[in-house]
């Protein structure tokens, strides 16, 4: 056993991760959607029920010892996302749906005040839907123009062209952190000099990264960075989004309604400080709360403990997978988080995940909400494995012999 396995104690992390033991289809489960979603730990599902039956009361207007308790595990849980990301202060993290939910409000706050006809946004060839709609959405609107960094045939940015397309026209520059249908990493750090060094403020969708790299948006100097609580071990439909005080202090606010406000009358309305004026009405506290538990746990463990452990399966899988006549691996970047994209000759990727579901092995297929990616490697979609730190190699062995069952089952 190597030494970060054992550092990790693999068999202790499975333990605490009850909807793992579980048989589907008459096998053990193996999850290995995680890119998706990740399953969760015991504490984060105890701290969601904890809050429920122990303080559930509405933040900040409330007097009572329940609202203070319930409005001090909210507040909490954002000083734990300022450390996590090494935020300057606890004011620059918004609480959003999600990922989506943040760049959307990027969008239609500092997009719709501050940029107009013929500014331009520049996002990438691997973009999740969620980083290109809502800025389709802007353009359509203002009449600005969306510019895409093309990527080589092994899933990486071609940055030569990237720097080429940078102008004074230039106003964002969005691109995600880790690709979560290629693994791809990309070089963030670069990305957002380049974008200032033409007066453009830089965003990053963190979805896929937070769970896998350390994040230090001081170092980065990145404008805004965005995540989802849910890929990180964390609940659903929650997230938060980082932003340079200085943005967030002259962007307008998006929802209107409660929280969001210091006085409210029928001549004017005055709106809160930040982070409240981007936060109308009653948040998600007690998802709220238990991201503060998944932090926690990922610290505990070790985010490099977590990711050395990941890469180790990562290169265990490709070489195994790879070893399958037959068989592609669509992104090939050299740096990579924990995620296989492959296709297979002459099977349909949703037969490959009809047919591994039924040994219990559960992948993605399809897009992976990344249709313009797939029109750029000419397919309909790929499956997809995407590793976690409670997954084993004895659990990619079973892939391997599932791929092997789904080809003699269709060829
Ligand atoms: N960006 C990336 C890279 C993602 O992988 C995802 C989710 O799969 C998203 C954005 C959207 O995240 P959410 O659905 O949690 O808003």
């Amino acid at each position: 056993m190597s030494r970060i396995l054992s550092q990790i104690n693999i068999n202790k992390v499975r333990e605490q991760f009850p909807i793992l033991h579980q048989e589907v289809n008459g096998k053990p489960l193996v999850y290995f959607d995680n890119a998706a979603t990740t399953q969760k730990p015991q504490v984060v599902i105890d701290a969601l029920s904890g809050y429920y039956s122990g303080y559930n009361a509405n933040i900040h207007r409330g007097i009572h010892y329940l609202a203070e308790k319930a409005t001090s595990a909210f507040e909490a849980s954002r000083k734990s996302i300022q450390e996590f990301l090494n935020a300057p202060s606890s004011d620059e993290i918004i609480f959003t749906y999600g990922t989506t939910d943040g760049i959307n409000l990027i969008s239609n706050t500092y997009g719709r005040a501050f940029l107009s006809e013929g500014d331009e946004i520049i996002i990438s060839t691997m973009e999740h839907h969620s980083n290109i709609v809502p800025w389709q959405m802007l353009c359509e609107e203002k009449g600005c123009v969306l510019k895409v960094i093309p990527i080589s045939d092994d899933g990486e940015l071609l940055m030569d062209e990237y720097h080429q397309m940078l102008s004074e026209k230039t106003k964002i520059v969005s691109v995600v952190y880790a690709s979560n249908a290629l693994g791809t990493i990309n070089p963030v750090k670069e990305i957002i000099d380049a974008a200032h060094s033409v007066g453009a403020v830089a965003i990053i969708d963190a979805a896929q990264a937070t769970s896998h790299i350390k994040i230090d948006v001081q170092s980065l100097d990145v404008d805004f960075i965005c995540f989802s609580a849910h890929k990180l071990y964390g609940p659903t439909g929650m997230g938060a989004l980082f932003g340079k005080r200085e943005l967030l202090e002259k962007m307008p606010p998006w929802r209107g309604g409660g929280e969001m406000i210091k006085e409210v009358s029928f001549d004017k309305t005055t709106y809160n400080e930040i982070p409240y004026k981007f936060e109308a009405g009653t948040p998600n506290i007690a998802d709220v709360v238990a991201l503060k538990t998944a932090l926690e746990y990922v610290n505990e463990l070790g985010l490099e403990n977590i990711s050395a452990y990941e890469q180790e399966l990562l290169a265990y899988a490709t070489d195994r997978l790879e070893a399958i006549e037959g068989l592609k691996i669509v992104g090939k970047a050299r740096e990579k988080v924990s995620v296989i994209s492959f296709v297979m000759d002459g099977i349909h990727p949703q037969d490959i995940g009809v047919l591994l579901d039924q040994q219990g092995i559960a992948i993605r297929t399809g897009h992976h909400c990344t249709q313009p990616l797939m029109q750029r490697f000419g397919i309909v979609g790929t499956s997809r494995a995407s590793f976690a730190v409670y997954n084993t190699k004895e659990e990619v062995d079973l892939l391997v012999e599932g791929l092997a069952k789904v080809k003699r089952f269709l060829l």
